[in-house]
């Protein structure tokens, strides 16, 4: 009998545990987007970097074009035409609040959080 009640509370704890992760990976995956600035102002909102489907988007601008790909909570430079390539040298953003410069083409793409507030509207 004792040891119904253990491995009850066992099973019980894991269930605990897999809902928390379960809870706690759908927060995340709503939880975080960019924002794209040119010449300091907001050019463009990335609503989730956190999707499965890889998404895109080419900026122009007089000085040239930046391609920014976003995927599984990344967001990064995939092509431009700079001559530093400072920005595609970056690699992958995936903090909220890092931020990848394009300084020739007065470009920047922040990681943006957002709020419990957001997250709850959109569930
Ligand atoms: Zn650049």
């Amino acid at each position: 009998m004792k040891k119904n009640i253990r491995w009850a509370v066992i099973f019980s704890a894991v269930v605990l545990v897999c809902l928390g992760v379960i809870f706690f990976g759908q927060l995340t995956a709503d939880s975080k987007g960019a924002e794209i600035y040119l010449g300091g102002k907001l050019y463009k909102t990335v609503e989730n970097i956190e999707n499965t489907q890889p998404g895109e988007i080419t900026v122009r601008t007089p000085e040239g074009f930046n391609r920014i790909c976003w995927h599984n909570g990344s967001i990064w430079v995939e092509e431009a035409d700079c001559a530093s390539l400072t920005c595609k040298k970056y690699g992958k953003a995936t903090l909220i609040g890092e931020t990848i410069v394009c300084a020739p083409h007065g470009l920047v793409i922040k990681v943006v959080g957002k709020t419990d507030d957001e997250v709850d509207a959109m569930t």
